[in-house]
């Protein structure tokens, strides 16, 4: 059979492409969280120990993931930006008051199972991300 080697291949890359395709959203986050959960550095809730993120998921702003800064009220905190949490959910009406990033509304970031606060929410028109305060999570 002249080919058939690559006939095969082909059919094997097109039912690779729409299983893929197929994949719903929690399915492709199941995929990430178990990869995660084989090669990388889970981030935990530090009151809960619950899995929030990944040392695969930080965000480097402006050159770096850990950022300082003082709120209004006078409090020193430092955070680290992620592009991706599970297990958490924002609170509150996103607000740009006091923004830490310019442009980006932020809202309260909780962990589900202890309702701990962890950090902010942060968007724009087109992009996303998380800031989590160091306190508040532990790097297992
Ligand atoms: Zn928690």
């Amino acid at each position: 059979m002249c080919g058939g080697h690559e006939e095969v291949k082909e059919f094997m890359n097109s039912l690779l492409e729409i299983s893929k395709e197929d994949l719903t959203d929690s399915q492709l986050e199941y995929e990430l969280f178990n990869e995660m959960d084989i090669f990388e550095r889970p981030v935990v809730c530090a009151s809960c120990n619950t899995m929030i993120s990944d040392v695969k998921f930080l965000l480097s702003l402006e050159g770096r993931s850990l950022h300082h800064f003082i709120n209004p009220s006078g409090l020193r905190f430092s955070f680290y930006t992620f592009y991706y949490t599970k297990n958490t959910f924002e609170y509150g009406e996103p607000t740009e008051e006091h923004t830490w990033f310019s442009g980006y509304r932020w809202s309260f970031l909780l962990c589900e199972v202890c309702q701990s606060h962890l950090g902010w929410y942060y968007r724009n028109s087109d992009d996303s991300f998380f800031g989590l305060v160091d306190e508040k999570i532990k790097f297992t």
